[in-house]
């Protein structure tokens, strides 16, 4: 597979030029037709498989399709992860893909400054990445809304859970609309990954790194 066969605009394609990369990773392969597609995904990778931009570039098309649809309000695509180090390389590789499309990012997560994050939320963005407790807090204190979230992303989801994090994870799957998209990334594929992912993903492919 190349990346031609993904079928991304000329904006987009320029953008991953510009990044240098030669061919898509086996996750990306994999991954990318399948998110395009519409499917919920369970995908096995680690750091490193590239397993990022296989959630992120399918998800720019999804936006820039729902945008049209759906105005309105809070995010379009919200992706959520363990820690505030993956928060911050999340949140920068949506900015520089999300750039093309002129789409916003903001990044919220444990640790950083409830009120600049909220206020960064008001003005508005089509992306949030988010650690798990940090997004609810937002949500009950009415910075964001998750009413208009369509593509939902959990990333290292055994990390998470290891982290005690797994109501969380599973209360911010029950707050999004079940018309969703919903993807899956764990770097194990354990029982109670299993668990979350028969309970939150609606007759997912699983491809495996
Ligand atoms: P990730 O597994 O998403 O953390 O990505 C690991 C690193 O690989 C990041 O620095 C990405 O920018 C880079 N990367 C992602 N996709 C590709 C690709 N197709 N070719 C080369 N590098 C890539």
């Amino acid at each position: 597979t190349s990346f031609a066969h993904f079928g991304f605009d000329e904006q987009l394609m320029h953008q991953i030029r510009k990044s240098e990369y030669t061919q898509p990773t086996p996750i990306q392969c994999q991954g990318v037709p399948i998110a395009l597609g519409g499917r919920d995904m369970i995908g096995i990778a680690k750091t490193g498989s590239g397993k990022t931009a296989a959630f992120i570039w399918p998800m720019l098309v999804h936006i820039m399709d729902q945008k049209e649809l759906e105005q309105g309000e809070g995010p379009i695509a919200v992706i959520v992860c363990p820690t505030r180090e993956l928060c911050q390389q999340i949140h920068s590789e949506c900015k520089r893909f999300g750039k093309v499309y002129g789409l916003r990012s903001v990044a919220v997560y444990g640790g950083g400054s409830m009120w600049e994050q909220a206020k960064a939320l008001q003005e508005g963005a089509e992306i949030v990445v988010c650690t798990p407790g940090r997004l609810i807090d937002h949500v009950k204190k009415k910075a964001t809304s998750l009413q208009r979230v369509t593509y939902l992303v959990f990333d290292e989801a055994d990390r998470m859970f290891d982290m005690g994090f797994e109501y969380q994870v599973r209360s911010i799957a029950s707050h999004v609309r079940p018309d969703r998209q919903t993807l899956l990334f764990s770097a194990t594929f354990r029982k109670k990954i299993e668990k979350l992912a028969r309970d939150i993903l609606v007759d997912p492919i699983r491809v495996v790194q």
